[in-house]
């Protein structure tokens, strides 16, 4: 069996671990920095799911996560009403700076999945600290943003979300790149079923996404939808699938940008990124994307 540590173990985290255990997945070890928080809930969890209880381990301890096949980093402070990702920042990569020595001193050959907010800023730092080779860290937040972005493309046609299939790359902030043209309802280009306003104004409830939520939940952001969408990318860790997903990774002039974590596609397998797809933006897009880039620049911070 595969082995997920989990580290910070709140509503992302726990929701997680939760998923994991339910398709029997691999073990788990929720890790929290709150003395009996993570024990609690593995207890609880291993009690829902009838799971023998090696299997979901509770600890504050990070030697309790060794030899772990991925790490997600799921720890730190989630935002709150009129709140940006930005301003999680500071407060968060201390967090991580902090979390990282301690997971790889254990696991060092472990994939990092980071959850952490600001995305690609904290992916960026997860990099730099853990000097890991970047096929092995791996932000997500593209894979969130396109089940989004589908929700509402088939919310506006009335169909099943299950025939759609979307794409949102870039930064994981208000300039977050949905991709109509490579979006559609079983294959056919959704630019032949909603018209320009219409698709104009899905890409905008998109780049929303997050705040919708967080406005109407008040105390929190979401968690059920962000962990299916960290759910999605282990498993095709784990099984070995080679996933076509937006993820967050380092760029090395791909693009046209380098030293920054960014949204795009990549094939993802159990060796992490086998590869990262370079698609055929436009001028249009390709400038949108470097506006996005920018917008995480000033939040990359040096190791
Ligand atoms: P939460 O507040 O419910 O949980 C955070 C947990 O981290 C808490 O249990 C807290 O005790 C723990 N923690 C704090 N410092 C720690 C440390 N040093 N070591 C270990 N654990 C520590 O928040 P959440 O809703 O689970 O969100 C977690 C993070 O994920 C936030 O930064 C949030 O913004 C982010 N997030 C990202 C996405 C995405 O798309 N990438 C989506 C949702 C949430």
């Amino acid at each position: 069996m595969s082995k997920v540590s989990i580290v910070g173990a709140g509503n992302v985290g726990s929701t997680l671990a939760l998923r994991l255990l339910q398709a029997n997945l691999c073990d788990v070890v929720l890790l929290d920095v709150v003395a009996g928080k993570p024990q609690g809930l593995s207890l609880d969890l291993s009690q829902a799911e009838a799971i023998a209880r090696w299997r979901i381990h509770g600890t504050n301890d990070y030697r309790d996560t060794a030899d772990s096949d991925v790490v997600v980093i799921a720890a730190g402070v989630a935002r709150k009403p009129n709140m940006t990702r930005e301003q999680l920042l500071q407060i968060n990569s201390e967090i991580v700076r902090s979390a990282v020595p301690q997971i790889l001193s254990v696991s060092p050959s472990a994939i990092l999945l980071v959850v952490t907010n600001p995305l690609d800023a904290i992916t960026y730092l997860t990099c730099q600290v853990s000097q890991l080779p970047r096929e092995r860290v791996l932000g997500m937040a593209g894979v969130l943003d396109s089940a989004r972005f589908a929700s509402f493309i088939a919310e506006a046609l009335a169909v099943s979300p299950q025939d759609v299939r979307a794409m949102v790359i870039g930064s994981h902030n208000d300039l977050m790149l949905p991709l109509p043209r490579y979006s559609s309802v079983s294959g056919v280009p959704i630019q032949e079923l909603l018209s320009h306003e219409a698709i104009a104004a899905i890409v905008q409830r998109t780049r929303q996404g997050g705040a919708e939520i967080v406005k109407l939940l008040q105390t929190g952001s979401a968690f059920f939808a962000p962990s299916q969408s960290a759910m999605v990318m282990l498993e095709a860790i784990l099984r070995d699938q080679t996933r076509l997903l937006p993820a967050s990774v380092c760029l090395q002039g791909e693009y046209g940008l380098r030293d920054l974590c960014l949204g795009v596609p990549i094939l993802l397998n159990k060796s992490g990124i086998k590869r990262i797809v370079q698609l055929h933006l436009t001028e249009e897009e390709i400038s949108q994307l470097h506006i996005a880039a920018q917008s995480v620049r000033p939040n990359t911070l040096p190791a």
